[in-house]
């Protein structure tokens, strides 16, 4: 029987967090004022070793996961990932590992990725405005180096890509007209995502989230868009199509309510961070701590009973409750600790 959760949902995705640092510091993520030179990252010895994220992605597939996403802080910048990558597409069970990344290092490792398994990647890019996007990353970057990533693991075969672009107000709305002018020919989709409370050193305001009916309506100022439907059960995104004069353009529209249209009742993902803790919920304070049962010597029937036991207990719904209480203010482990 398959293992389900207090509110019958089941473990279908697994996130992993490779490691916990960034070459970027997004303001809404990890803002350079918290994480600057001195900052102290996770050590060696408290991240997974590949050999333990596969052990444990073993036994969540033998639970029922079957989509992996890798993701971090950026995930890039672990070491060797394509042998994590390798080692994971040989897991029964598993017919899908994504990658989600800022792009940054993704034109030179892209070719690596997809020899090794990969077989989509997420690119996040809020702006297509040099100076909007240096403010929003906290650093002197290029945005140039992102769309040659977009390009290279396009021409490595990750066609469509998903590119994730956070809205905030008075910082982005800009470029949600201008994302779709730059992305509607090719067959990328461009996915705009409510700001979210995750964590709390970003200081989160409702009054900073761009709704996704606000952002429907500044795209129709400009574009006609036709909804699609769902490509599978549980798809977080209503997507759309793009009207164009003599039919619709290639690419695609997906508008993802985290804040104003919660989707907490078809909420399949679990969540692995960088120091081996099982996460059920992107608002949690606390997991599962399952690097201290493989380092202790436990038995992967013993850990597989753990997580078994964890995810049946699980009544996670954030989200719905957002509003009803006032949770946002609750301490919560942080965005580039849990991957997104
Ligand atoms: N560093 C990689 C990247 O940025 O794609 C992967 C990790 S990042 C934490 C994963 C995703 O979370 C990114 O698409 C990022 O834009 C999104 N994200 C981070 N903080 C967010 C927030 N407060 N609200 C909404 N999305 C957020
Ligand atoms: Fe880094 Fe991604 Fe967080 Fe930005 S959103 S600081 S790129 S982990
Ligand atoms: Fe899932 Fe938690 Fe987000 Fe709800 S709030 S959709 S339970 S991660």
């Amino acid at each position: 029987m398959s293992l389900t959760d207090k509110y019958n949902r089941p473990i279908k995705d697994l996130r992993i967090s490779v490691t916990d640092r960034c070459n970027f510091r997004c303001s809404y993520c990890m803002p350079a004022e918290i994480y600057g030179e001195s900052y102290k990252f996770l050590p060696k010895e408290k991240i997974l070793t590949f050999e333990e994220i596969t052990r444990l992605t073993k036994i969540f597939a033998e639970l029922g996961v079957t989509r992996i996403r890798i993701t971090g802080g950026e995930p890039l910048l672990r070491k060797d990932l394509s042998i994590l990558i390798n080692q994971l597409t040989s897991i029964k069970n598993i017919s899908d590992i994504s990658l989600t990344t800022n792009g940054f290092l993704l034109e030179k490792s892209v070719e690596e990725l997809v020899k090794s398994g990969l077989k989509r990647v997420t690119v996040s890019l809020d702006t297509l405005d040099q100076k909007i996007f240096n403010q929003i990353n906290g650093r002197n970057l290029k945005i140039s180096k992102i769309l040659s990533g977009i390009e290279s693991a396009s021409n490595a075969g990750l066609s469509p890509i998903k590119i994730n672009c956070v809205i905030k107000k008075n910082i982005n709305e800009n470029s949600i007209l201008s994302l779709i002018d730059h992305f509607k020919n090719t067959k990328n989709i461009i996915r705009y995502i409510e700001y979210m409370d995750v964590g709390n050193v970003n200081k989160w305001d409702l009054s900073e989230v761009v709704s996704s009916k606000k952002i429907l309506e500044i795209i129709k100022t400009k574009y006609s868009v036709k909804p699609l439907s769902a490509s599978f059960k549980g798809e977080v995104a209503n997507r759309y199509s793009i009207v164009s004069e003599n039919g619709i353009y290639k690419g695609e529209i997906g508008i993802i309510s985290s804040v104003t249209n919660p989707f907490c009742s078809n909420c399949t993902r679990s969540r692995l961070t960088t120091d081996g803790k099982l996460v059920t919920c992107l608002f949690s304070n606390s997991g599962l701590d399952l690097k201290k049962e493989l380092r202790k010597g436990s038995s992967n029937d013993f850990i597989k009973s753990l997580i078994k036991d964890y995810w049946s207990k699980r009544t996670d719904r954030y989200s719905e409750l957002r509003s009803k209480k006032n949770v946002s203010k609750n301490k919560k482990i942080e965005m580039y600790q849990l991957g997104g």
